[in-house]
C-alpha cells in the first residue's frame, strides 16, 4: 500500500533541454571539457523549433516525473544555423516555453547572451538587439549572460542594469573550468567572479552556475552581495569539472541551488545526495549541507525558487512505504530524502 507524503517539488534552476540528447554520444569524446563541446555544438546545430520542442517535451516529461516542478532553461540556441533570425525572432524559445507547459512543467526561460564563440546560431551582433527578444518573451521570465567568455564586459553591465530595472532575476556560467580562469585573468586581469562583480553583476536578484573554482575573495564577493550558486553535481561530475567548495559557501551564507545542466540524469535526490556526499569528502566530515540545514531537500528547492524569482516551489507526493524509505521514522524523513532516496519514490508530481 502506498503512503503518499506531501514535500516540497524540486527546483533545476539551470538546464539546456537539448542536451538530453547527448547520452551515451557525449561520452565519445573522452578528453575533456572542450572536446565534449564539439559534440554539443554538432547537436546544437541540427536543431529546429520543431526538434527543439520534441527533445524539450521529452527532457520536461522525465523531469517532472523525477519530482522536478519547475525548471530554469538556459537558452542560447536563438537563430537559424548560419546566424539568421527566425522570422519570429523567438522561434526556438517559444518551442522551449510551450514543451514545458505541454509537459505540465514551471518553466522560467533564461535567455542568454553569447557574443562571441559559440556557433553563429547563439550569438547577436548587439545587446541592445538581444535585450529587445528578451522583452518581447511572454512572463515569467529572466535573463542570462552565457558566460564571461562569451560577452564582452559591457555586455555584463548592461544586461544586469535590464534585469534591476525589470525587477527579474539573471544568471551566468562562471568558474566551471581552469582555462575559463586563465582566459578571463589575461583579458581583464581578474577572476570571472570579480569581472561580475565590477559590471555589477552579483547582486540579490543574480545566480552564478557552477562555481567551481573560486578564490576566498571570490567566495566572499559572492556572500556580500547575495549571490546564489547554481551546482550541478551529476553534469560536473560527468564533464570532469570538479565540484564547488559548498562548505566555504554554507559557512559563508552563500545560498546553494541545483541544476540538471545537460539533462543526463534526471533525478533531484541523486543530485542533493551527490551535494551532500561531495561536502562530506571534501572536509571528511559528515556534519555538512545536511546537518545545517536539517531539512536539505526543502532548502535546495527554495534556494531554486528564489534563484528564478519565484516564491513557492510548489510540491509533489512521495511513497512513504517505497523500499528506500519505508521503516524510516518520520522525524527522519528529511534526513532520507538527502541521502538515500531516488526518483522512483515520486508518487504524483508536481501540478500547477
Ligand atoms: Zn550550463
Amino acid at each position: 500500500m502506498a503512503t503518499p507524503v506531501r514535500i516540497a517539488a524540486m527546483v533545476s534552476a539551470h538546464s539546456h533541454a537539448f542536451q538530453r540528447d547527448l547520452r551515451g554520444v557525449g561520452e565519445r569524446s573522452d578528453d575533456d571539457f572542450w572536446g565534449w563541446r564539439g559534440a554539443m555544438y554538432a547537436l546544437a546545430d541540427a536543431l529546429d523549433p520543431d526538434g527543439m520542442y520534441e527533445v524539450a517535451l521529452r527532457n520536461y516529461a522525465a523531469m517532472r516525473a523525477a519530482g522536478y516542478g519547475t525548471v530554469g532553461e538556459f537558452h542560447y540556441v536563438h537563430h537559424n544555423p548560419d546566424g539568421t533570425p527566425y522570422d519570429e525572432p523567438n522561434a526556438m524559445a517559444l518551442a522551449v516555453a510551450r514543451a514545458a507547459r505541454d509537459a505540465g512543467l514551471r518553466i522560467v526561460l533564461l535567455p542568454a547572451a553569447y557574443a562571441r564563440g559559440g556557433r553563429p546560431r547563439f550569438r547577436d551582433a548587439d545587446v541592445d538587439t538581444f535585450l529587445a527578444r528578451v522583452d518581447a518573451l511572454p512572463e515569467p521570465h529572466g535573463v542570462a549572460a552565457h558566460s564571461a567568455r562569451a560577452v564582452p564586459e559591457s555586455w555584463l553591465r548592461e544586461i544586469a542594469e535590464y534585469s534591476e530595472a525589470k525587477g527579474i532575476v539573471r544568471h551566468v556560467h562562471a568558474s566551471e573550468q581552469p582555462r575559463e580562469l586563465e582566459e578571463c585573468q589575461a583579458e581583464h586581469g581578474c577572476s570571472p567572479i570579480e569581472l561580475l562583480h565590477r559590471t555589477g553583476f552579483l547582486g540579490p536578484r543574480a545566480s552564478v552556475v557552477h562555481g567551481i573554482h573560486v578564490s576566498v575573495r571570490d567566495i566572499a564577493l559572492l556572500a556580500e552581495t547575495g549571490t546564489t550558486v547554481v551546482s550541478c553535481p551529476t553534469t560536473e561530475g560527468n564533464l570532469g569539472d570538479g565540484f564547488p567548495p559548498a562548505l566555504a559557501y554554507r559557512d559563508a551564507g552563500v545560498p546553494l541551488a541545483i541544476g540538471t545542466d545537460e539533462n543526463l540524469v534526471l533525478d533531484p535526490f541523486e543530485e542533493v545526495r551527490e551535494l551532500e556526499t561531495l561536502a562530506r569528502r571534501e572536509r571528511r566530515t559528515r556534519h555538512a549541507l545536511l546537518a545545517h540545514h536539517g531539512d536539505l531537500w526543502a532548502a535546495v528547492a527554495q534556494a531554486g525558487a528564489a534563484s528564478l524569482g519565484i516564491g513557492d516551489p510548489g510540491t509533489i507526493e512521495v511513497d512513504r512505504e517505497h523500499p528506500r524509505l519505508a521503516g524510516v521514522g518520520d522525524e527522519d524523513l528529511p534526513r532520507a530524502l538527502a541521502t538515500c532516496a531516488g526518483a522512483d519514490v515520486v508518487l504524483s508530481p508536481f501540478t500547477d
